[in-house]
């Protein structure tokens, strides 16, 4: 009895570390695309920063600039805030940031922002996209996501699709990831570029907010900091309706 559980402990091990592939290791360009500033940098800044070192080029999308982010302030004086705090983080990573148009807390999902989003895709031209598991407490987040995946769909599925978690418990929720990617190499230059965004809370703060799921997802997959995802499937059968 002790010797299979030996064996299966064995087994469950080889599948846990075979896990770590394929985010990383074979793109040649990536788009994070998060709802807000700082969501591209928590849900998967270590592996952003891993792509970029393996030579991937990695765009940082914000769908929103986090008008709602800051209380006390209008809209326009924390657009204005979190944009440069998305700029700093950005820089810190050596990546290029884009923003699009949605307004944070007034997200929009009809024919002209799944054609705002379809656009930007299709004119990056990734082959793999990162953005927000659907079933999350943020309807930002729950957009985001929902519109990337209409992309995915209508471009023929020419880029691999991977979802990722934000504040899981409070914000992603569900969340039962296949892939872990070992980040204990970035965590710290990660940690620098999401403590950039300055206006969501003390870095002493941010860092424990964020770093609890990695050192989770680490626990996990036998290292210190992971950052973990699901990927899209689809098959030739796939009805495309539209
Ligand atoms: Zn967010």
């Amino acid at each position: 009895m002790r010797k299979m559980m030996a064996i299966l402990l064995m087994l469950f091990t080889i599948t846990a570390v075979s896990a770590q592939d394929p985010v990383i290791g074979k793109y040649k360009k990536a788009l994070i695309i998060g709802a807000h500033p700082d969501d591209p940098e928590s849900m998967c800044g270590g592996t952003m920063l891993l792509l970029k070192q393996q030579g991937c080029e990695v765009v940082c999308v914000y769908m929103t600039r986090g008008e709602g982010g800051i209380t006390g302030k209008s809209a326009e004086e924390t657009a204005a805030i979190r944009t440069q705090e998305a700029l700093n983080s950005c820089e810190v990573m050596g990546i290029r940031p884009v923003f699009l148009t949605q307004i944070d807390g007034n997200s929009e999902i009809n024919k002209a922002r799944y054609d705002e989003m379809r656009k930007l895709i299709a004119d990056e031209k990734p082959d793999v996209v990162i953005t927000h598991w659907p079933i999350d407490s943020h309807r930002d987040h729950r957009i985001c996501s929902m519109l990337v995946y209409d992309a995915w769909r209508l471009l023929g599925h020419n880029f691999d699709l991977y979802y990722g978690e934000v504040m899981t418990g409070m914000q992603t929720q569900m969340f039962s990831p296949t892939i872990y990617v070992n980040i204990d190499s970035t965590v710290m230059q990660k940690r620098k570029a999401y403590t950039c965004h300055v206006s969501q809370g003390t870095a002493e703060n941010v860092v424990k907010w964020h770093e609890v799921i990695g050192r989770m997802r680490g626990r996990e997959f036998q290292c210190t900091h992971a950052e973990a995802f699901i990927k899209q499937r689809w098959n030739s059968s796939e009805i495309l309706d539209r």
